[in-house]
């Protein structure tokens, strides 16, 4: 398995081949198919947001086999996703975990649309979501002057994103001890729709920042 910053750099050229209309050729053929019927060995974990614009394997170009992908509205972190990253991580070696948000995230906003006196009429299922999503949410209120919805949105939506990563460092004595001992690493990163980039902005080592 490869290492952390090694699945990090895979990530960030295959995100720049999508953004300059440069993806591919994907290995998403019959043969890849079947090379992959008896195990799979996911260079990265992907924690992003349902957003049918937000699809991980396009907006990284990459075929079957190649990301263990965990898809929430929101990116929220709830104990089946904790458990899902605890599989790949333990199961098949995988060292990166990505959280990816995304810009005008409808969960966010929502979340954001009801801490400033909107409507809440979201069923207990929904509801589920957003509370998650609201600590995030008010911590980013609480600090700010101004509460202007659009920024705040996108603001929001990269604190969201944080308090994902932190849940998945310090929510799982397995994935800790898989940190500390075993070279694995949780970033934070931002989808932007309008410009197809993503943007890894927490918790990246200096080795790949500068590099
Ligand atoms: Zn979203």
């Amino acid at each position: 398995m490869i290492s952390a910053v090694e699945a990090l750099t895979r990530l960030q050229e295959g995100n720049r081949r999508f953004v300059s209309n440069q993806s591919g050729p994907v290995l998403w053929n019959s043969e890849r198919r079947a090379q992959l019927v008896t195990g799979q060995e996911p260079f990265a974990i992907v924690l992003g947001c349902s957003d049918s614009r937000v699809p991980a394997e396009l907006v990284f170009d990459q075929g079957f086999g190649d990301l263990f992908v965990i898809r929430v509205a929101g990116n929220i972190v709830a104990p089946s996703q904790v458990g899902s990253v605890e599989f790949a991580a333990a199961g098949f070696g995988t060292r990166l975990v990505v959280v990816i948000g995304h810009s005008q995230c409808g969960a966010v906003s929502a979340t954001v649309d009801e801490l400033r006196g909107g409507q809440t009429n979201q069923s207990r299922n929904l509801r589920s979501i957003v509370d998650r999503v609201r600590p995030a949410v008010e911590t980013v209120m609480a600090s700010r002057k101004d509460h202007d919805r659009d920024s705040l949105i996108s603001e929001a939506v990269r604190a969201n994103v944080r308090a994902s990563a932190d849940h998945l460092r310090h929510g799982s004595e397995l994935l800790e001890r898989l940190i500390q001992t075993a070279g694995l690493l949780v970033v934070g990163a931002e989808y932007s729709l309008e410009t197809g980039i993503v943007d890894f902005f927490e918790g990246v080592p200096d080795v790949v920042r500068y590099a």
